[in-house]
């Protein structure tokens, strides 16, 4: 059994950082265990990957770890070499996009440099495994890892991210089990094996297909690839008037007010918001300036903006808006939008508005009967291999992810009524199903969508993070 005053399940960004700033602001040497499978930690699904393709989806600046020191990225950056490095790094638009893989390397290096030393003189191991249940203790939560070895902590911290996609109708059967059906998209080995001449269909068209035809394209695939989905929405061309060095992301989020609120009052609705929204952008655009400045304050307000709308709201935006926020909240980097598009104009890759309504695997190929939005035609199309990049799955009760479904069938942590993401109060202590927040559970990261809303770009989270710490660094002291 190992013991801990602490113990993080999960390593990628979000754990590695909270362990970061944990070490740096205790008041006391503490015993912190990252649990993550992966051999390394900081990288998490977005940031684990080797391939040059995959490139932060915002300039250098607007990414950070320290909020009190947000332009320690660059210093890094440039020590490591800068462009010089990576010479597509530098995007046409003057800015630079680092590759993913750098992003996780820097994350690593720093949590690296807090387990060789840290300000309170804390331990932080990691073991390498994997939780896959929790009981509670007189003193906190005992976990059970999938290797059988057990970890006992004062407080438990999760982690855990992003959930792997499930597979929609018509996949969700037994086809989505046969061969050429790739149901985690970001399986960068599997992808790599599809033949180069193979008919490719990929089940939604946003950034997680972009990083998916990157990578296909990157690896000689020659076949034609289609990425289809019901709304048909594309992530946003990111404006060259919107374009320039990005503004200081840590002042537009710390404020007592946020930008948005303070321009436009507090909205209770989204068709509020969204007409406030509407109207600004036609403002701005008529002066000669891009929807994104706007769009760029509602998104830097999220923080702000979400807990003042009332449930039902939260809902609807979940259910009607959501998919359009994210096509405009999560650009390409521009290197990769000019290579998607080259292939597009090639004829090569395709998108369309449509819905598949049945689907059949015979003779290692699948038979898709398409609908096209708006029509009442349908066709059969035959692909070699299918890629499902409808975006990770965020309910809790419904994971797949064994801890995470475990925490919420033993109603330690009740999924959040909007629908995603767990219930947690303004500290990040777990709602549990009896409605009383546990001091001794913390949830950060993207599994809280449903209390924060925009807890996924990276800053978000290390920002939260480093204004929830102090309050678990009281809770530690007691
Ligand atoms: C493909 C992709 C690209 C992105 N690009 C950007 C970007 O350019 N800029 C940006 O700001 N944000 C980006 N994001 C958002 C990004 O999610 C956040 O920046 C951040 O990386 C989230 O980190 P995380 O650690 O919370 O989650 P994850 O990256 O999902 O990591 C969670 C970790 O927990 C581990 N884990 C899960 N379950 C268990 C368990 N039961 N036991 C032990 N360990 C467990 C997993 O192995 C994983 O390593 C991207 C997200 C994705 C998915």
């Amino acid at each position: 059994m190992t013991t801990a005053d602490v113990a993080i399940v999960g390593g990628g960004f979000t754990g590695a950082a909270f362990a970061i700033h944990l070490s740096r602001m205790a008041e006391r040497s503490l015993d912190i265990v990252i649990v993550e499978p992966r051999d390394r930690l900081g990288r998490g699904l977005a940031y684990d990957t080797a391939d040059p393709d995959h490139r932060l989806n915002a300039p250098l600046e607007v990414h950070f770890l320290y909020p009190d020191a947000p332009g320690h990225l660059r210093d890094w950056y440039a020590g490591q070499g800068g462009p010089a490095r990576d010479p597509d790094a530098l995007a046409a638009d003057g800015n630079i996009y680092l590759r993913r893989g750098d992003f996780g390397c820097y994350v690593e290096e720093q949590l690296r440099a807090h387990i060789a030393g840290n300000p309170s003189g804390s331990t932080i191991r990691h073991l390498r495994s994997r939780a896959l249940a929790a009981r509670r203790t007189s003193s906190g939560y005992r976990l059970t890892l999938d290797d059988g070895r057990e970890v006992s902590a004062g407080l438990t911290v999760l982690a855990a991210g992003y959930d792997r996609p499930t597979a929609p109708p018509p996949f969700d059967g037994a086809i989505s089990d046969c061969p050429g059906f790739l149901g985690d998209p970001w399986d960068t080995a599997r992808l790599r094996e599809i033949p180069a001449d193979a008919r490719v269909l990929l089940l939604g068209m946003a950034q997680t297909a972009s990083d998916v035809i990157a990578v296909l394209l990157r690896s000689g695939h020659r076949g034609p690839i289609a990425a289809v989905s019901r709304h048909g929405l594309r992530t946003r061309h990111r404006p060259q008037s919107g374009s320039g060095p990005p503004p200081d992301v840590v002042d537009r989020i710390v404020r007592p007010v946020s930008l948005f609120s303070a321009a436009h009052g507090r909205h209770t609705s989204v068709r509020g918001l969204l007409r406030t929204l509407r109207a600004e952008a036609r403002r701005v655009e008529t002066a000669g300036g891009s929807w994104l400045e706007p769009f760029g304050d509602l998104r830097d307000s999220v923080w702000d903006v979400w807990p003042a709308l009332p449930l039902e709201e939260k809902r609807r935006f979940l259910r009607h808006l959501r998919v359009w926020y994210d096509v405009h909240r999560f650009q390409l980097p521009p290197q990769i939008e000019a290579r998607i598009a080259e292939a597009e104009a090639a004829g090569q890759v395709s998108f369309e508005a449509a819905s598949c309504v049945s689907a059949a695997y015979d003779n290692s190929a699948f038979t898709v009967t398409l609908q096209p939005r708006g029509s009442g035609e349908r066709r059969r199309e035959t692909f070699d291999a299918i890629v499902n990049c409808t975006g990770p799955g965020m309910r809790p009760d419904r994971s797949t992810n064994p801890f995470v479904r475990a925490l919420a069938a033993e109603g330690f942590a009740a999924p959040h009524p909007a629908g995603i993401g767990f219930s947690v109060e303004e500290e990040c202590r777990a709602i549990g199903a009896g409605g009383h927040a546990d001091p001794r559970l913390r949830i950060v990261g993207p599994l809280t969508y449903g209390a924060f809303a925009d807890q996924q770009g990276a800053s978000f989270i290390a920002l939260r993070l480093y204004r929830t710490v102090p309050d678990i660094v009281a809770a530690l002291r007691r």
